[in-house]
């Protein structure tokens, strides 16, 4: 971990060391509570190149940035991934680097990327019965994820997450699979509450649930909850001794979720967001467009963040700008 302090702190001495950058909208999936319908766009999105990115991710490591996740849409649905990951492996600051994938690419690609610099993966997996998997991404590759999975461990990432959004009368009954799953793999598997979006009301209505009721199974099974340590994100981690792997919960709905916040977002065409559900996108691609701008680039984003606000309101029902994650980059 760094041992210089980040000088992006808000108005709440909140800090933010970590950077979640969007690098597409662009996904091959349909998963029913983010693209039901699938990707589609009106007019060619030009995605940040590989020189912006350069640029913003400089700037953000300058003002103490270490850590970023790479996240879409799909990031690994653009061709020129491997160079991203090369390249912002290779920038001076940043000491952890990680991607979001819903893994159709990953048995394939784990190799490549591991050896480009990448060493940690979040996969998302909402279900480990196939049947049940296919009905939520519209896609019957569960093993194909799987495989790749089991891939990243033997290559030896070193953080390998999984991501499962909690849906009521769909996955609510899956813990112990995953529990089962974890015994033996050094995996986390972060359950997520499903969030409101201002494409998936309906949906939300139907299938949110507060992740409470995995806290009373965990707790029961003999899970302990681990002290949470201040910076460390929104999720709040249990450990047992009889199992390799841990289990998260992320609870935005919970009292105080964003008391924890540690990130800034910046999506696929360059835009800051304060907060995934803010209402303002600041656009910062202006100033990525020479090396000598990146002090002024830098003197925005401080600026800006002096806007960031306490809560993010999602408890109002007012999911800002996002019409569901992966336009924003989840
Ligand atoms: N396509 C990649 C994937 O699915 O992992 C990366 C982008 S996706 C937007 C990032 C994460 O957000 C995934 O774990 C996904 O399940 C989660 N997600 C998407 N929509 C969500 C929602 N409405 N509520 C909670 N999590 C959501
Ligand atoms: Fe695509 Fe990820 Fe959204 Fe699923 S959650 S539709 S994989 S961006």
């Amino acid at each position: 971990m760094n041992a210089e302090p980040t000088t992006l702190v808000d108005s709440y001495e909140r800090a933010f060391p970590y950077l979640r950058l969007s690098i597409t909208d662009v996904c091959n999936f349909r998963c029913e509570y983010c693209l039901p319908n699938g990707y589609s766009c009106d007019s060619k999105p030009k995605f940040l190149t590989l020189d912006e990115i350069r640029r913003l991710v400089t700037a953000f490591a300058g003002l103490g940035v270490w850590k970023i996740r790479l996240t879409g849409g799909e990031p690994s649905v653009r061709k020129d991934f491997p160079e991203i990951i090369n390249l912002v492996s290779q920038i001076p600051g940043i000491e952890n680097m990680a991607f979001t994938t819903n893994g159709y690419r990953l048995l394939a690609n784990a190799q490549k990327w591991y050896d480009e610099g990448m060493r940690n993966l979040n996969v998302s997996i909402d279900s480990l019965n196939r049947e049940m998997f296919h009905k939520i991404t519209d896609h019957d590759r569960l093993d194909d994820v799987l495989a790749g999975v089991e891939k990243a461990l033997t290559i030896g990432y070193e953080a390998v997450k999984i991501n499962v959004v909690l849906l009521r009368g769909l996955n609510d009954d899956a813990l112990d699979s995953f529990l089962d799953y974890v015994k033996q793999r050094p995996v986390t598997v972060r359950f997520i509450e499903l969030m409101q979006t201002g494409d998936n009301l309906e949906y939300f209505k139907k299938r949110h649930l507060s992740a409470d009721i995995l806290r009373e199974q965990l707790l029961q099974k003999g899970w302990v909850e681990n002290i949470h340590v201040n910076g460390a994100g929104p999720a709040v981690n249990f450990t047992h001794p009889d199992y390799q792997g841990s289990i998260g919960l992320i609870a935005p709905y919970s009292k105080d979720f964003c008391l924890g916040c540690n990130r800034l977002r910046i999506t696929s065409t360059g835009d800051l967001r304060l907060c995934l559900f803010g209402e303002i996108g600041i656009p910062l691609r202006d100033l990525l467009q020479r090396d000598d701008q990146i002090q002024e680039l830098q003197t925005r984003v401080l600026k800006q963040l002096n806007y960031k606000k306490s809560s993010h309101f999602l408890d109002q029902g007012l999911t800002g700008l996002l019409p569901n994650l992966s336009s924003t980059g989840g």
